[in-house]
């Protein structure tokens, strides 16, 4: 096989996984990374964009900087195919030849064929997705009318944007003329999440005087109009979509095994069963647990498989080793943005939120835009290794949750 290893995306995966590999491999191989935009995008606020808390350059981290000083070139380009038995891909540009591929492409927003559901209604999925959502809502909050702000969806995107939304709303002097509703198909919001954290978001939800619709199934949409099977019509000035995700429909021909909604099959080494020379990690990727369940769609998962894989490969060119551990992890925390400098999340058992989550949040992040500034070679990245959420984050926060608790019992 030869050295040239092709990273399509530069999102939590393919960024993660080229700056880690150029630290590990040196001179060993040529990396080439390819996204259609020069800036990597922090997706996990891009809800606080689109309600006006955050500015789009906040949020995007130029290519450039994160990959200076090492050995990747960087192609600014759409992917328009891939030719798997050629080794070739195909872009806007150009075409490139690889010996090994990575498809990092990410996930776009999933429809289920509902009638007027992509016409009507605007994804949430990027920067610019998010931008067009404040434009729309920055006009609604200056006119002197009755607005109802439909959601469909009330997973994790739906619901920190419905209460950064609401928060915005409530700052406007328009604040009792405009209503946010989110709308879900099954009876809970955060489907899969704990009990006691959707308690305690519920009740940052209702304070904000936001509605839910529990068992609420779109059957059409358009252009004015949200029609659910129960007969129930919802007239909306803006309705905005984030009731399902599916793989980024990437051409490749010929075609790859794929999951019905378009996510690349991977075994746990994260390479496609029909390509030995082509692997695909972070949303786009189909892979399960060893309970046999997929992967959740998240940058945790993302950034964990990137480093797997970074190790897998560094080990294969430098020892001439294959890889004998399977990929593995168990999310053990996870944490909401419900609004401006507002969190709630579980880790280990416990309901954080406050300053507790808000430190926890702010640590993450940081740890996150150094591991990837250094591509592998200071402290943080070794939280990442030793499983940062379960070693050092448990330490600390308990070390922080009894401290506050402590304080609690003092003033009471
Ligand atoms: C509002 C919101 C909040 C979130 N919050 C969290 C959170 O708190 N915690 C968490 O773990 N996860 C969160 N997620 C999920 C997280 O954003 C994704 O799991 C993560 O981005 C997946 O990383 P990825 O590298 O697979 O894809 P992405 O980060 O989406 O990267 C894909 C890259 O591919 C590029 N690309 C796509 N198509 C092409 C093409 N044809 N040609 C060239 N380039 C292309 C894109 O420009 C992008 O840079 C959130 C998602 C959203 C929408």
């Amino acid at each position: 096989m030869g050295n040239k290893i092709v990273i399509l995306g530069a999102g939590y995966a393919g960024i993660f996984l080229s700056t880690n590999l150029s630290s590990k491999l040196k001179d060993l191989a040529e990396i080439i990374l390819i996204d259609r935009n020069s800036y990597h995008q922090l997706m996990q606020e891009i809800h606080l964009v689109a309600s006006g808390f955050r500015t789009e350059d906040q949020l995007k981290i130029p290519i450039s900087s994160l990959i200076q000083g090492k050995k990747i070139k960087f192609i600014q380009s759409n992917v328009k195919k891939i030719l798997p038995d050629k080794m070739i891909v195909m872009l806007d540009s150009e075409e490139i030849k690889y010996d090994e591929l990575i498809i990092c492409l990410g996930s776009s927003t999933k429809y289920f064929n509902i009638p007027g559901a992509d016409k009507y209604t605007l994804p949430l999925r990027s920067i610019y997705d998010a931008s067009i959502i404040f434009d729309h809502i920055s006009k609604i909050i200056k006119e002197d009318k009755k607005h109802n702000i439909v959601i469909v969806g009330a997973g994790a995107t739906g619901i920190s944007l419905g209460s950064a939304l609401a928060e915005m709303i409530n700052l406007s002097e328009n604040k009792d003329n405009i209503k946010v509703n989110i709308i879900e198909a099954t009876s809970t919001i955060l489907y899969g999440w704990d009990i006691k954290v959707k308690n305690k978001i519920e009740d940052i939800l209702k304070k904000r005087g936001i509605r839910i619709f529990h068992n609420s199934l779109v059957e059409r949409v358009d252009e004015k109009t949200l029609f659910l099977k129960d007969g129930l019509q919802i007239n909306s000035s803006l309705i905005i979509w984030t009731a399902g995700v599916k793989g980024f429909n990437i051409d490749i021909e010929p075609g790859i095994e794929k999951t019905n909604d378009g996510r690349i099959i991977v075994n746990e080494f994260c390479r496609t069963n029909q390509y030995d020379n082509i692997y695909s990690i972070g949303d786009i990727a189909a892979m399960k647990n060893s309970k046999g369940v997929l992967y959740p769609p998240l940058a945790q998962i993302a950034v964990r498989q990137a480093r797997y894989l970074a190790d897998s490969i560094s080990e294969r060119y430098t020892n001439g080793m294959t890889p004998k551990e399977k990929f593995d992890y168990e999310i053990k925390a996870q944490i909401l943005s419900v609004g401006n400098n507002e969190y709630v999340g579980l880790l280990n058992n416990y309901v954080v939120s406050g300053d507790l989550a808000k430190m926890i949040d702010e640590f993450t992040k940081n740890t996150y835009m150094k591991s990837l500034k250094t591509g592998g070679k200071n402290m943080s990245v070794n939280l990442y290794e030793n499983d940062f959420f379960s070693q050092v984050l448990a330490g600390m926060t308990f070390a922080g949750f009894t401290f506050f608790k402590g304080l609690e019992k003092l003033a009471k």
